[in-house]
């Protein structure tokens, strides 16, 4: 196990078998309704790698910017935002909050700037999207 995490008042927990892909924060209007905030820190693990230990979380699915059905997962008991599920992707995003110790993630940039509202701080010195990184080759 990598890591492990879960919700607020501990209904629902998990495992990680595998370190991070990548951590970044994510600006677009559904991030944003998911944590009540500027936007959402993503925290990319390898789709398989994360197990549901404890509880069932609920979810909320939505359609994409790609056209996939996004499925956002929160505790049913205290609303913490856990993980989203994009059909079809290679990978799951956890929400940085939800790991038991988030303080060592390194976030690589910020995604859906474009969608970003105007007092969001967004570090200039790190990279910037206006919606998805292009694909790697
Ligand atoms: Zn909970
Ligand atoms: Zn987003």
């Amino acid at each position: 196990m990598a890591f492990e995490g879960g919700c607020a008042c501990k209904n629902v927990r998990y495992t990680v078998s595998a370190e991070p892909v990548a951590t970044m924060n994510c600006h677009c209007r559904a991030c944003q309704y998911a944590s009540g905030g500027a936007y959402t820190t993503a925290v990319v693990v390898p789709r398989g790698s994360l197990t549901i230990a404890k509880g069932t979380p609920k979810g909320y699915a939505s359609k994409g910017d790609s056209g996939a059905m996004v499925t956002r997962y929160f505790c049913p008991d205290c609303g913490s935002p856990i993980y989203s599920d994009p059909a079809g992707a290679p990978f799951e995003v956890l929400k940085a909050a939800s790991l038991d110790d988030p303080s060592t993630l390194v976030v690589g940039g910020a995604l859906y700037v474009s969608e970003a509202q105007p007092w969001a701080q967004i570090d200039p010195a790190k990279p910037q999207f206006p919606k998805m990184p292009p694909r790697a080759g």
